[in-house]
């Protein structure tokens, strides 16, 4: 069987990889294609044929499209076990998050919304408190799923899901892994300073692992 043939276009190619390789810091282009990370994905039984290798080669590829939205950037789970196996020092997480923002900024819908919820979730409420705050994260990341389902009309998942996060909290808080009360971190502005800072930093060169 054999897949869809790649228009490749150099002049497309090149300015998505460089920009990948900047963004990332991770040297896409001395990837040799050994699969060895593809050997150790931990998310492997879940994203398929769509590798580590697969990935970077749709990248070097100039294959925007694939890149930046497939089963691996959204279930990658930043284990690192990939980036300790390559042979390259490529970090395979850094890459996943760099295409996670470029989707996000190029308004592409996540293939995963439920996990673009939850990464929405974390940091508001993380920036908020200087910690995350369980119970407001749980909140929020709940909202941001029960609207979404509103709009395709789909009430039957919104009762799915909030019974499901029920039992899920029970079953938490009875074994003292749930904390209901607000905590907030003394150093909460200047974790949003180093936020703030960290969005402007200028990208990394690849090869040089941040
Ligand atoms: S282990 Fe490194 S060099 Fe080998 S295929 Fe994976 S990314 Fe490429
Ligand atoms: S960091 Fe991501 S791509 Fe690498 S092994 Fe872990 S889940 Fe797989």
């Amino acid at each position: 069987m054999t897949g869809p043939v790649l228009d490749f276009r150099p002049e497309n190619a090149t300015p998505f990889l460089q920009e990948v390789m900047e963004r990332s810091g991770q040297m896409l282009t001395a990837c040799y294609q050994c699969r060895r990370c593809a050997a150790g994905c931990t998310v492997g039984d879940e994203t398929g044929f769509f590798t580590p290798n697969i990935l970077i080669r749709h990248v070097i590829l100039g294959d925007r499209e694939t890149a930046l939205s497939n089963p691996l950037v959204w279930k990658c789970v930043s284990c690192y076990t990939c980036g300790t196996r390559c042979p390259n020092d490529i970090q395979t997480a850094r890459i996943t998050e760099t295409l996670k923002k470029m989707a996000k900024e190029a308004h592409i819908p996540p293939l995963q919304p439920k996990v673009a919820a939850f990464h929405d979730s974390f940091l508001e409420s993380g920036l908020r408190w200087g910690r995350v705050n369980e119970m407001e994260f749980m909140g929020i990341y709940e909202i941001k799923n029960a609207l979404r389902e509103v709009r395709v009309k789909n009430y039957a998942a919104i009762v799915d899901e909030l019974k499901g996060q029920a039992r899920l909290g029970m079953a938490m808080f009875k074994l003292k892994r749930l904390h209901a009360g607000f905590m907030m971190a003394k150093g909460r502005k200047e974790i949003k300073a180093l936020y703030r800072k960290a969005k402007k930093r200028p990208p990394a060169s690849p090869g040089i692992n941040p």
